[in-house]
Parts: structure tokens; sequence; C-alpha cells
């Protein structure tokens, strides 16, 4: 038998919004609190930034000549 599941779970990364270690109920947070901040910070930014993808058509039009489908 192994013991990689119980490795994997001891080898969570600090919680990216306040450095403590991560809890694997909440991961990568520490705790739901950290979470829920994560979580609004995200949902705040998108929603202030309704229509910021940038657009992959120009590179097309560089690489693919547009005679390519007549000759
Ligand atoms: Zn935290």
């Amino acid at each position: 038998m192994t013991v990689s599941k119980t490795d994997t779970v001891m080898k969570l990364g600090p919680c990216p919004i306040c450095g403590k270690p991560g809890e694997h109920s909440f991961r990568p947070f520490c705790s739901k609190r950290c979470a829920d901040v994560d979580l609004s910070r995200w949902l705040s930014g998108v929603y202030a930034v309704p229509a910021a993808e940038p657009q992959e058509g120009d590179e097309e039009e560089f690489m693919s000549p547009p005679r390519a489908e007549e000759a």
C-alpha cells in the first residue's frame, strides 16, 4: 500500500490570500473566508471588465493569406 494520497494532502501550498498553510477543505485557501475573499475579487474583476478579450482574428489574418482558398 502507498501513502501518496496523504502526501498530496500534506503538500498544500500557502493560502494565496493570507499566506497561511492551505486547508484541504478550502484549497488552495486556508479557510472559507479567504476563499470568499478571492471569489469576491475575481467576480468584481470580471464585472469590471465585461469585454476585455483580445481578438485572435487579427493574428490569423497575418498568418493565412487571403488568396489561399482561391489557389
Ligand atoms: Zn488564508
